[in-house]
């Protein structure tokens, strides 16, 4: 999803590129087919290209929303005693068998009451 989003009013007339000051917007003409594209990590949040827009296009409030946006949505394996969420479906298919937990999906706390052997699944950490 982009932050920079415009609506049905967009008449790709460029003022919001022209008058970018951080060229954090460009276009591309291709065929018969002319792309308006924003670049986030420019982007310096000013709001001129907002301000000069002639067509009301640019939906600039979700740039500056306080908000958080969805990445992705995995499906959860839950406790099989108390459902609590433990991790992804994905999660243990992505490591070395020997590593999953043999036993089933069990949170922290049931694992230890079960006394079940298994090698913790790591957390990913960056460096
Ligand atoms: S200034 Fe507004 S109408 Fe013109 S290209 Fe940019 S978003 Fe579209
Ligand atoms: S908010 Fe400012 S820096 Fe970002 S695209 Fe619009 S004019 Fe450019």
């Amino acid at each position: 999803m982009s932050y920079f989003q415009v609506n049905q009013n967009c008449n790709g007339c460029l003022a919001c590129v022209q008058n970018c000051p951080a060229r954090a917007l460009d276009f591309v003409d291709q065929g018969d087919t002319r792309t308006l594209r924003h670049n986030m990590a420019r982007c310096a949040r000013c709001a001129t290209c907002w301000r000069v827009c002639p067509q009301d296009a640019i939906e600039f409030q979700h740039l500056l929303e306080n908000g958080w946006d969805e990445v992705v949505s995995l499906k959860l394996l839950r406790c099989e005693v108390c459902n609590e969420p433990v991790h992804s479906q994905q999660l243990p298919q992505s490591l070395d068998p020997k590593l999953v937990d043999m036993a089933g999906t069990l949170c922290d706390r049931h694992r230890v009451l079960r006394g079940a052997a298994h090698v913790r699944l790591p957390r990913r950490t960056k460096a």
